[in-house]
């Protein structure tokens, strides 16, 4: 259509005004950009005259960080709108529709989630998601299986594999979460006071060790079609219902990593909690409550991935016996490593979360990034080693 520039919201406005839905010649167009514009522009567009709204999301060809200009491959705008396309015809109405694409201009035109929140904001609030961990669950469940080669055809599986490489996103992931926390880089981001735990990264055999071996999963294991970066930022939730947004990260890798992200996310909110809450029965509460969800998101997605394993498994030779067992246990355990690896890297690497930053007491928030040190490091060291939810969850409390 044209050639790839930066849209102004009113180009936006009028590209909009081109599409056959949702809006009709009498409408009277208002546009937001409402991304951070770090890597791509998320355009909020709204007819004053209806209720009708899209949202247009293109991506930026580089990312901005710590002053320099990062350049980054226009491709994930095309994978982030393919993936999207598969994950809602496995998982209908747990992402956003896809409207209308133009790869040119690096866009995609979708559904409008702002009726949701985005769930590190609601879990930072105080909400409560009930049903989370079984939507998650399915959701992980049947996008890691059927674009597994439990679940699909071996060969198309390698075409599919083909479709979804973006070495440019991949070295995001493995310089910042499998690199740079272990070693003096200039992206690096944390604290003075905190001095001491990032040099305790820097020189810890041990953990190195399993950090390496985590980073050659993540180089090597294509295991399933990736949502690459599923934290608590990409999940848009009300108490009813679950969205899952933002796959530009997607790949074909490892299906802890993204089971490992949800739960780290889970658990840098859980770290975060005594920084936030100050009544120590509330606090109890809610700590046992974000557990409990760390807990049911292993045990419904484990649940689920079993069915599908006896009902929808392509692969003659899965049928092994034994083999289910092993395959959960590594994916498991998997988990439990990725999940440690990005709890570190959100305290001492480039990007932080809002849950521990947003905590104004200094010494608190002191305590909660030392926190989820603790449990991060104790994860990646012990990840080799657990079998069940439960010894990863007593993990957690014996961290600190
Ligand atoms: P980025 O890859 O730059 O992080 P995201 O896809 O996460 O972009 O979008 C950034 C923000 O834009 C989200 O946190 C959310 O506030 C808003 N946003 C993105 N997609 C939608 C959508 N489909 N509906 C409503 N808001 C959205
Ligand atoms: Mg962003
Ligand atoms: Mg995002
Ligand atoms: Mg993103």
């Amino acid at each position: 259509m044209s050639q790839y520039h930066p849209l102004t919201p009113q180009e936006a406005i009028e590209l909009a005004r081109t599409l056959p839905d949702p809006f009709t010649a009498d409408s009277n167009l208002e546009c937001r950009e409402i991304g951070d514009g770090n890597l791509n522009l998320v355009f909020h567009i709204t007819d004053q005259n209806s209720d009708k709204s899209i949202i247009i999301k293109q991506a930026l060809p580089y990312a901005k960080v710590v002053g320099e200009s990062w350049p980054l491959s226009l491709v994930r705008a095309r994978i982030e709108r393919e993936i999207l396309q598969e994950e809602y015809r496995l998982c209908p109405g747990m992402v956003p529709e896809v409207y209308h694409y133009d790869d040119d201009l690096a866009l995609t035109v979708m559904e409008d989630l702002s009726d949701h929140v985005i769930m590190r904001k609601g879990l930072i609030e105080g909400t409560s998601y009930p049903l989370f961990a079984q939507h998650i669950g399915e959701f992980m469940a049947r996008t890691l299986f059927f674009t597994s080669d439990l679940g699909m055809n071996q060969q198309l599986k390698k075409e599919k594999q083909g479709r979804f490489i973006n070495p440019d996103q991949c070295k995001i992931t493995e310089d910042l979460i499998f690199d740079e926390p272990y070693r003096i880089a200039e992206k690096n981001n944390y604290e003075a006071s905190i001095e001491d735990e990032a040099e305790a990264l820097r020189t810890d055999g041990e953990l190195h060790l399993e950090v390496a071996l985590l980073r050659e999963k993540f180089l090597t294991h294509g295991e399933a079609l990736l949502h690459g970066d599923l934290h608590t930022g990409s999940i848009f939730v009300t108490p009813e219902s679950t969205k899952v947004i933002d796959p530009e990260f997607a790949y074909y890798g490892p299906m802890g990593f993204d089971i490992g992200a949800v739960i780290a996310n889970l658990l840098l909110n859980y770290a975060s909690l005594p920084g936030s809450i100050k009544d120590s029965q509330a606090l109890q509460e809610r700590e046992a409550l974000l557990l409990d969800m760390v807990r049911d998101v292993w045990t419904e997605f484990e649940s689920r991935f079993r069915a599908l394993w006896v009902n929808d498994l392509v692969d003659p030779m899965a049928k092994a016996p034994g083999y289910q067992d092993l395959y959960v246990q590594k994916v498991f355990r998997d988990t439990a490593g990725f999940a440690g690896a990005k709890m570190v890297r959100r305290i001492v690497g480039l990007a932080h979360v809002a849950d521990i930053d947003s905590i104004e007491d200094a010494t608190e928030r002191e305590r909660a990034q030392r926190k989820s040190l603790a449990i991060g490091k104790a994860l990646i060291k012990s990840n080799r080693r657990l079998n069940t939810i439960g010894e990863l969850l007593d993990t957690v409390s014996t961290a600190v």
